[in-house]
């Protein structure tokens, strides 16, 4: 048993090959063969050409906050220890968006626009999650200019 008391991912047929890649460290999504584009969350066919052709692809784990909130109530009770605690939504480079947790970054300096990049999250022996941190290069909150 390990401690980890938070929810995990459901893994079925169609996103078992994402959360596998990601407990390999390496985040892939469906690109479609037909149209090129990534897609996620995984599906069985293009939602843009409706083919079912597709590739899982490694992508780049780069892209910058498009939302985020705040939690200041704790809907889930594993959670209550860290309330406030944020969820950001992540449009990658290649597209997609990604729901996650920033690592490296405090609630009141979550912004629109902030580059980040993905980090691998061994939650359990099974099960690895996904988070992104700062991009490289980006000056830090508390950092002096
Ligand atoms: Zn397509």
């Amino acid at each position: 048993m390990s401690g980890y008391a938070k929810p995990l991912p459901r893994i079925t047929p169609d996103n078992q090959d994402f959360w596998e890649a990601v407990r390999r460290h390496e985040l892939s999504l469906q690109r479609c063969a037909a149209c090129g584009r990534f897609r996620y969350p995984p599906s069985p066919v293009c939602p843009d050409c409706l083919s079912d052709r597709f590739a899982w692809t490694p992508v780049s784990g780069r892209g910058t906050v498009t939302t985020w909130v705040v939690f200041h109530k704790p809907y889930f009770p594993s959670f209550a220890d860290e309330i406030p605690y944020h969820v950001v939504q992540v449009e990658l480079e290649e597209g997609p968006r990604l729901t996650a947790n920033l690592v490296d970054v405090p609630n009141e300096k979550i912004r629109v626009g902030l580059p980040v990049e993905v980090v691998f999250d061994d939650v359990t022996p099974e099960v690895t999650l996904p988070r992104f941190r700062r991009a490289r290069g980006e000056p830090g909150p508390g950092r002096a200019s």
